[in-house]
């Protein structure tokens, strides 16, 4: 089993350092993402004719997909101001207050993680972003007075990785709601060979796809492993990434041909092995592996669909032939042996 920060979609401290120089800046370098990318562009285009602010953005998808990347490019080709915060920072109504109140007109207020938002801040952020303004307590006892602080108007971009946990009436403050979906194995491989490059690696294509194969559709997966193998080549060979370099070092790591994580093969296991391929319920494999079923369905689901392992049909999720093949599970009897047919 691949040591799970490996192949996490999560942000590891080591990426921190990484990131920050190979994130694209403008939408043209953003790779991948197409019909979204299509969709802001029409909205960004729109906002700097109007020379107004542009429609609040919730963004949403697994992790290390891009939204963090995508919250910073609209800001740029606005030509905006960008501050950044999320759920879990604010926790108070007062530290949003702070932020609001020093906000600039038209400017990129970005809020990760706002599923993870308490109420009452949440609350303060509806009249925020529908009614550009701010409802603060003066004073104290009885003779607290609220008073209402107009805002200038501003573009408020969410992210979350959890979308059934944004509430109802967040969600609808937000004028474009814009799903990320796990990449395609060549955009993948533009992303490794454009990292490559502003990391002055030399990599072979084969290396570079070889890479895209073992990240969960994840770019920034696909970056951490970049490196990894790039520190290999460097230490056990001439420096240059070949395919066998690459091969030889996520091996090394564990990261199997698919990358595929413990809870990714906990979900394939418990349908194949538990359920002999299913149609079994998301509640049910969840409670088998002790996850939660938004989890399954938003952080993990998408990738295990995408490599055609896994579907979601109306009587539950439905291991596929390809899945029996992988994990090398004897598919159900009853069919002559075959595995079943979807
Ligand atoms: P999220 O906010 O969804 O967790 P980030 O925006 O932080 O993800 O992206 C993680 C890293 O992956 C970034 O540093 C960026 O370099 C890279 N990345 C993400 N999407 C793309 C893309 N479409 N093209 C190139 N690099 C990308």
């Amino acid at each position: 089993m691949p040591d799970r920060h490996v192949i996490s979609g999560d942000r590891q401290p080591e990426d921190l350092q990484f990131e920050a120089g190979l994130r694209p800046r403008r939408l043209a370098e953003f790779t991948g993402q197409s019909k979204l990318k299509q969709n802001l562009s029409i909205a960004i285009e729109a906002a700097r004719m109007r020379g107004e602010a542009m429609d609040h953005v919730l963004l949403y998808g697994p992790p290390g997909l891009g939204k963090t990347t995508l919250a910073s490019i609209i800001a740029e080709e606005l030509a905006v101001a960008f501050s950044a915060t999320s759920g879990p920072v604010l926790q108070k109504k007062l530290d949003l207050t702070g932020i609001l109140s020093n906000i600039r007109a038209r400017q990129v207020f970005f809020i990760d993680e706002i599923h993870r938002l308490l109420p009452d801040v949440e609350e303060m952020l509806y009249s925020a972003l529908e009614d550009f303004r701010v409802d603060i307590l003066v004073g104290a006892g009885p003779g607290a007075r609220t008073h209402s602080l107009p805002l200038p108007k501003f573009t408020g971009i969410g992210a979350t990785t959890r979308q059934g946990l944004v509430s109802a009436p967040l969600r609808g403050r937000f004028g474009l709601v814009l799903r990320l979906d796990p990449y395609a194995v060549d955009e993948l491989q533009s992303i490794v060979d454009r990292s490559a490059r502003l990391l002055n690696a030399e990599i072979d294509d084969a290396a570079a796809e070889e890479i895209a194969r073992r990240c969960r559709g994840t770019p920034r997966i696909a970056n951490r492993l970049l490196r990894r193998v790039r520190d290999y080549a460097q230490v056990r060979a001439d420096g240059r990434i070949t395919q066998s370099v690459a091969q030889t070092a996520l091996n090394l790591l564990d990261v199997d041909r698919f990358g595929l994580d413990e809870i990714d093969q906990k979900i394939m296991l418990t349908i194949l092995e538990k359920y002999r391929g299913g149609p079994v319920g998301l509640n049910t494999v969840a409670a088998s592996i002790s996850e939660e079923p938004d989890t399954i369905e938003e952080v993990y689901e998408p990738y295990l669909i995408q490599l055609g392992f896994l579907n979601r049909t109306p009587r539950g999720r439905e291991a596929t032939a390809l899945a029996f093949e992988h994990f090398k599970v004897k598919p159900k009897i009853g069919n002559g042996g075959q595995p079943p047919l979807f």
